[in-house]
């Protein structure tokens, strides 16, 4: 078999040689752009499958636009800070929490960050060449150098002016164990169905011996930061009688209770407001009032007790409350998720590993109904998979609420392909929208540029290095920490000291803000940016749906009041051939190169366009990329490799034949027909950003082409055909359709389209070449049509020689069509003669829906004496193929039995180019010397 991945690396090496990609790349004056941004990976792991996904997508519009024209300024980029990287290096190092990096020092800890981020890059270098994913990997943007930086704060600088960067105590989504909280783009990423206990738990009133508040919680561990109960001030609650205790709750929630209880007044919950009710533990002691009953008006009744158990410091909606109402912030847990020293015998225990034990203790207190298991979404860590918290943090906020309007504006403005994405996960997503949580208690980041007054609390942020300069007379060469954390500024109100706040920010905004960083916009290249913004598109997975994409349309949004990308392309994940998610526990996951290997790039690529719509997940493995490489890379290489041997054996010159004459043969004409209906439909398709409707197009054509043009056209060429005109038509058409053709698939299979270009034509490289225009001239509907109905009828033909059990070799003497409308012309009519081998076609006009054949299956002496003629032809050919005969050589045969008619004899002869027949015990050949 062809070897596609020594094909594809000589086409490589030839790119390489040639500089076809720098050709490609020579903007010429006035010509219009296409802009691409590059999402950036992190090089810190090996590049899988799925990256090869991405970079499919990303190589194909460039290369399909730079065709028609369209220069694509093509920048690659490396994502680098962030707290995976930092998780890596601390696993590597054998350390962990923030304690021990600090022990560490911070310097050498942020040095092993940088190290890391690029350690795989040759990895990534390597697969983006070999998977022809033209990029340039020379100049790229680095979201950690220092010019990079800048921008990034110049952009805060401008969210800091316009009020949209502040602190404030936020209950946010916390990984206790990365000591930092998470946004909720990062939040989004990691919700787990998980079965955990509720708990019913009673409280005591103060003044009601024997009366308890009835509360329900799924969170056991907040209950140590109780303060307060709420209740709707509106809704009916009772009181009732349980064995000897009672229990107050909301009329609606009485389910929660066994029929053995008894309802002894009713009253509006307005009642309860105000009761002071016993904590279930009193850790801490509070200046302000607490633990009495509040009004809210979030309690809800269709789970739990209608009495909501408030914990200010733990809880969005309980904070809010808290803050109205004026109850204490205090926290009970530290910030790497222990209880605080005041909590008694919890002191020092993880919050949710002490879950167990509070329900053990309230049980042997008596303070414990039932608990009752319950699965609900519970968040994760996306990235050390750790439960999170929910959890008061003073954290710095870009106020993304603020433009919320703006954000869907600009959203609906997008084509978003697949289009559902744009109403559905986006949409919904901004619906919802929250402040972005922006700050990052950690090391290796963007430093946030505050810089805050020991004196008087004055801050003030910094958009540049030389502002930085101006009030501290110095910039440290790395911005990074620990170095800008020795910057210290002086206040001008006060004069004391200003030091810089110690948070640096969340990854996701250095790749949100790279339209603009990677220019260091507005410090240098202005042209350049504003010729490159907005994108015309972006393509990464669905995944980043909540993440990158949703950056950079908040980061240009606040700053530029538009997004920074008109088409977005958000593919599925590439599963394994059973449909499971590729993961190392299951050992499922595959190389790429282990792939590229046996089947080239090419096969790939054709792929990830063509086996399911932009949007739905990959089932993915070699086997099914081999099918690919089967059903369309070898069916096309086999009409091309037709054309090239027979044009040899014929000494066709293509230059010298004019390709454009009007086309008298009927195949001709419709397979040109069919060809600029390709182009229509690819164009339009990739206009939209539609690889999968265009590669389908072309899939159908190739079939078309093989299994009928080239099929119904074997007799036209050769050293047997007769006549010289329609060869040369027959030529000139198969030599127009495959060039065409290769240019179509150029942006798509970009190693099989150069070589069969090349080679076809002489010219430097496909790529060079333009995109082709469709002729509409040579569009031909109703032909089209016709010929659908001559395949049907031929498939209906077949499929009865295959009832009678008689073979398409042997002669019959007509075939009988019924169909409703008129009959089709003389060179149709032949076409289905040849394909079923019939000598007469019979029309019946008929009110049929789909056309009906029959055929006549008697045989006549003269009819099993042609069938024999033409199994002979059949089985000299296998024998010449057996000996290795070149096309033109000529044989002579033996065999035991010749027709006794000379016009088969001859037919055989010609068919076979033997000059003799002779008689012999067994078929055999000799090859003449010529
Ligand atoms: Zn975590
Ligand atoms: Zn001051």
């Amino acid at each position: 078999m062809l070897d596609f991945d020594k094909l594809e690396k000589n086409i490589l090496a030839f790119w390489k040689k040639e500089q076809i990609f720098e050709k490609t790349q020579r903007k010429k004056k006035g010509q219009k752009s296409l802009v691409f941004y590059e999402g950036p990976p992190t090089a810190n792991g090996k590049p899988g499958i799925h990256h090869v996904l991405a970079r499919a997508f990303k190589d194909l519009f460039p290369r399909y636009k730079t065709m028609q024209g369209f220069y694509c300024l093509r920048k690659g980029g490396w994502d680098t800070h962030g707290l995976p990287v930092e998780l890596e290096v601390e696993k590597e190092l054998g350390i962990s929490g923030k304690k021990q990096i600090e022990e560490y020092g911070i310097a050498k800890f942020n040095q092993k960050c940088k190290e890391s981020v690029f350690r795989y890059v040759d990895d990534w270098e390597k697969l983006t060449e070999r998977i022809g994913f033209w990029i340039d990997m020379k100049n790229p943007y680095v979201t950690c150098h220092r010019n990079y930086i800048e921008s990034c704060w110049w952009i805060l600088k401008k969210l800091w002016n316009k009020g949209w960067l502040h602190k404030d105590y936020k209950v946010v989504p916390y990984c206790f164990r990365c000591g930092t909280p998470l946004s909720s783009h990062e939040v989004a990423q990691g919700y787990k169905d998980i079965i955990e206990d509720s708990i019913y738990v009673k409280f005591p009133l103060k003044d009601e011996f024997g009366t308890f508040l009835l509360v329900w919680t799924t969170t056991p561990w907040t209950l140590l930061g109780n303060v307060a109960l709420a209740v709707d001030p509106k809704a009916a609650y009772v009181k009732v009688k349980l064995e000897k205790e009672y229990l107050i709750l909301a009329e609606a929630c009485l389910r929660v209770l066994t029929d053995k209880c008894q309802v002894i007044e009713k009253f509006p919950g307005e009642k309860l407001l105000g009761k002071s009710y016993q904590p279930l533990y009193d850790f801490v002691s509070y200046k302000e009032k607490v633990h009495y009953v509040v009004p809210a008006d979030f309690v809800v009744f269709t789970e739990g007790t209608g009495i909501v158990h408030t914990a200010v410091m733990y809880g969005e909606e309980d904070f809010e409350l808290g803050k109205k109402l004026g109850l204490p912030k205090h926290h009970v847990v530290a910030p790497d998720g222990t209880f605080t020293s005041e909590c008694g015998q919890f002191a020092g225990k993880n919050v949710k590993a002490a879950e167990e034990e509070i329900i053990e203790d309230l049980k042997r207190r008596k303070l414990l109904l039932k608990t009752e298991p319950i699965t609900h979404a519970y968040p994760f860590c996306w990235r050390c998979h750790g439960p999170l918290l929910y959890y008061a943090i003073d954290s710095w906020f870009i106020k993304t609420t603020a433009v919320k309007k703006a954000l869907i504006r600009e959203n609906n403005k997008t084509n978003w392909v697949p289009a559902y994405i744009k109403k559905g996960r986006m949409g919904n997503w901004l619906e919802t929208l929250i402040d972005w949580s922006l700050s990052r208690n950690r090391y290796w980041g963007t430093p946030l540029p505050i810089w805050q007054c020991l004196g008087c609390s004055k801050q003030i942020c910094i958009g540049s290095y030389a502002e930085l300069e101006a009030y501290a007379g110095k910039v440290p060469k790395d911005p990074h920490r620990p170095y800008i954390d020795e910057v210290v500024l002086k206040c001008s109100d006060c004069g004391q000291k200003m030091t810089r706040v110690s948070e640096v920010i969340d990854c996701w905004f250095d790749s949100g803000a790279m339209p603009v960083a990677q220019w260091h916009y507005p410090f240098e290249n202005e042209k350049t940016f504003k010729d490159q913004f907005p994108a015309d598109f972006i393509a990464e997975a669905m995944d980043q749906t909540r993440g990158w994409f949703f950056t950079l349309l908040a980061i240009s949004t606040l700053i530029f009041d538009r997004n920074s990308y008109q088409n977005v392309i958000s593919s599925g994940l590439v599963l394994d051939e059973k449909g499971r998610k590729m993961s190392k526990h299951l050992g499922n996951i595959v190389d790429p190169w282990e792939i590229i290997k046996v089947t080239g790039a090419d096969a790939i690529r054709w792929y990830f366009y063509s086996s399911t719509a932009v949007g739905n997940d990959y089932r993915f493995s070699l086997f099914l990329v081999q099918e690919v490489v089967k059903k369309f890379i070898l069916t096309l290489w086999n009409v091309y490799n037709f054309f090239v041997t027979y044009v040899k054996v014929d000494g066709f010159r293509v230059k010298e034949q004019e390709s454009r004459r009007v086309k008298e043969n009927i195949l001709d004409r419709w397979i040109l027909s069919r060809l600029n209906q390709l182009i229509k439909t690819a164009t339009q398709s990739l206009e939209k950003y539609d690889a999968f409707t265009a590669s389908h197009a072309i899939e159908d054509f190739v079939s078309d082409l093989s299994t009928w043009y080239v099929r119904r056209s074997r007799d036209r060429i050769g050293l047997t055909a007769e006549n010289g005109e329609d060869k040369n038509a027959c030529y000139a058409t198969l030599y127009e359709v495959l060039v065409i053709l290769t240019k179509l698939l150029a942006p798509f299979t970009p190693f099989l389209a150069e070589e069969i270009y090349k080679n076809l034509t002489g010219e430097e490289s496909v790529h060079l070449a333009d995109w082709p225009i469709i002729d509409k001239q040579l569009i031909d509907e109703k032909l089209e049509q016709q010929m659908k109905m001559v395949r049907k009828i031929c498939e209906l033909g077949h499929a009865r020689r295959k009832e009678a059990g008689i073979k398409v070799r042997q002669p019959l003497n007509r075939a009988k069509c019924k169909v409703q409308s008129a009959k089709l012309n003389d060179k149709l009519v032949q076409l289905i003669k040849d394909e079923l081998n019939v000598k007469e076609i019979v029309w019946e006009k008929r009110d049929v829906k789909e056309p009906e054949v029959t055929l006549d299956t008697r045989l006549t002496p003269q009819l099993k004496a042609e069938g024999e003629a033409r199994e002979l032809v059949r089985q000299i050919q296998e024998l010449r193929k057996k000996a290795n005969c070149r096309l033109e050589q000529q044989i002579k045969v033996y065999g035991p039995k010749w027709p006794e008619e000379k016009k088969l004899r001859e037919y055989i002869k010609k068919e076979t180019l033997a000059k003799e027949l002779l008689p012999g015990k067994t078929l055999k050949i000799a090859t003449l010397n010529d």
